[in-house]
């Protein structure tokens, strides 16, 4: 039998139900027994949240005093395809590691802690109480066979299954693109050109774009302008496990 992904996660939470769980970042016992995937007290306190004032459209936070919403400089004077973009954290020390972990060690429980974290992210008033259908950001399939899964297909339905939303692959992926890393949001844009379109309906629905990490916003705005203009999506707010 292949140990694929999904049957090391099922190892690991019959070995939790035994053991203490571990914390994913570092690897200290955290109780409740048959708890996998928490963070520890100590990663937990070192999460740098967003909390306001955050820009309404991008999320960036901002170190001041302003109490009313604000737009930030870089999406002032710029049109997005979305609707706004929700992190709970910013990508820095734990978040950014179980991430990478999760991303590029192929280490996929690690779906559950950043599920749990932007679980937290739906209390935001303009998230509460719509029945969002969660749509994950897909990837070409060669570079999903390179990493085993698709990490946003993996939060998608996690975050379903802990909040009882519904996921759908509403996009898929039919242009293969290099890494984004390093390019600026213009270059990103004009990369992802044509990278995506529906694989779903989504006529008239609200759509929760679900990502692992919001950078520049090229990805999120690419989709979403499909989702709109292609598949009639009504809405598009887009949630992330962090903010780059
Ligand atoms: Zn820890
Ligand atoms: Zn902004």
């Amino acid at each position: 039998m292949k140990v694929t992904p999904a049957w090391r996660e099922w190892g690991r939470t019959a070995l939790g139900l035994l053991y203490p769980g571990i914390c994913p970042v570092c690897r200290t016992e955290v109780f409740p027994k048959g708890a996998p995937g928490r963070f520890c007290r100590n990663c937990r306190q070192e999460i740098v949240r967003i909390r306001p004032p955050f820009c309404r459209i991008c999320c960036e936070p901002f170190p001041g005093e302003i109490t009313s919403s604000f737009v930030c400089p870089r999406c002032s004077g710029w049109k997005y395809s979305f609707d706004f973009a929700v992190s709970p954290a910013l990508s820095r020390g734990p978040v950014r590691e179980t991430i990478h972990r999760f991303k590029y060690g192929s280490d996929i429980t690690l779906r559950r802690p950043l599920a749990r974290l932007m679980r937290s992210a739906l209390l935001d008033p303009r998230l509460k109480g719509v029945p969002w259908l969660l749509v994950p950001v897909p990837l070409h399939p060669r570079r999903e066979r390179e990493r085993q899964f698709n990490q946003s297909v993996e939060l998608a339905r996690s975050l379903a299954s802990l909040t009882g939303l519904r996921w759908l692959p509403a996009l898929k992926r039919i242009l293969f693109t290099e890494s984004q890393a390093g390019l600026e949001r213009e270059k990103r844009l004009q990369n992802l050109k044509g990278a995506f379109a529906i694989h779903r309906p989504v006529k008239d629905r609200e759509i929760l774009l679900i990502d692992d990490v919001f950078t520049t916003g090229a990805t999120a705005e690419e989709c979403a302008r499909v989702l709109k203009r292609d598949g009639g999506a009504r809405r598009v707010a887009v949630l992330t496990a962090a903010r780059g």
